[in-house]
């Protein structure tokens, strides 16, 4: 465990050690993480030393959190910005971690003025400007379930929250033409959600379908974990992803 002081040295310091022992058992954990070539794998190292001393990972609901909980979760969540830099993850600190699903409870007003308060029980959830708040059952969990992954999911969602409400479209890179993302990422999106509606079995995650922010949270999960399949049934998707987190994931499951 991290007490108190050595926590606040480390969150002085910039950057929380994770030594080269704990740093091999958490990537020897997932397969997209042990396709890294070595010199990725150290960059994400350093990267996951930075965030961890960075940000603050607390457990709630009585889950207490060791140095490699916090490193499965800070690795993964770096992986989205191996080509990026930690400031894609500024403006927020916290990282809550409850041990299983989570009832949040979420408060609207309808059309009528009425108050509806809603409780359905959730593995994550990223909050505009706020924390990021996960299941440990659903990060530990990734392995079997490939193409599935809450880590990737929230952080892709603080991406896409960089200019605001979460639309499924985050700030692009210079170089990156925002009518080509628009058109690729909506052709594919109408296409994915004609395909649900028939009860079409897809290959993603139908959850996608929900709005074109968890289109492209869903569809990250998959660009990672198993970016064949995005490939696959869409190539001009899987292109604009690739320029915009700067990796292209294909050529690591090729290996
Ligand atoms: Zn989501």
């Amino acid at each position: 465990m991290w007490g108190l002081k050595a926590w606040r040295r480390r969150l002085t310091s910039g950057r929380a050690a994770v030594d080269e022992e704990l740093w091999e058992k958490v990537v020897s954990r997932f397969a997209f993480l042990r396709a890294l070539t070595p010199g990725e794998k150290r960059h994400l190292h350093d990267l996951t030393q930075r965030f961890l001393g960075s940000k603050q990972i607390s457990g709630a609901a009585g889950l207490q959190l060791t140095d490699e909980m916090r490193t499965v979760i800070a690795a993964q969540a770096c992986l989205l910005i191996l080509n990026l830099s930690l400031d894609y993850y500024q403006g927020w600190v916290e990282v809550i971690v409850y041990p299983g699903d989570f009832m949040p409870r979420h408060e609207y007003t309808d059309e009528d003025g009425v108050v509806h308060v809603e409780r359905e029980p959730m593995q994550g959830e990223a909050w505009l400007q706020g924390p990021v708040i996960l299941s440990w059952e659903a990060a530990a969990e990734l392995e079997n379930n490939l193409g599935v992954n809450v880590v990737i999911h929230e952080f892709a969602h603080k991406l896409d929250m960089l200019n605001g409400e979460p639309n499924g479209f985050p700030p692009l890179h210079d170089d990156m033409s925002r009518e080509a993302w628009l058109q690729d990422f909506t052709s594919a999106y109408q296409d994915f959600c004609v395909r649900v509606d028939r009860g079409e079995d897809t290959a993603i995650d139908p959850y996608a379908a929900e709005n074109p922010a968890e289109f492209f949270a869903v569809l990250s999960e998959v660009f990672f974990e198993t970016p064949q399949v995005l490939r696959r049934a869409y190539p001009k998707v899987y292109r604009q992803l690739s320029r915009f987190y700067c990796q292209d994931p294909v050529v690591r499951v090729m290996h």
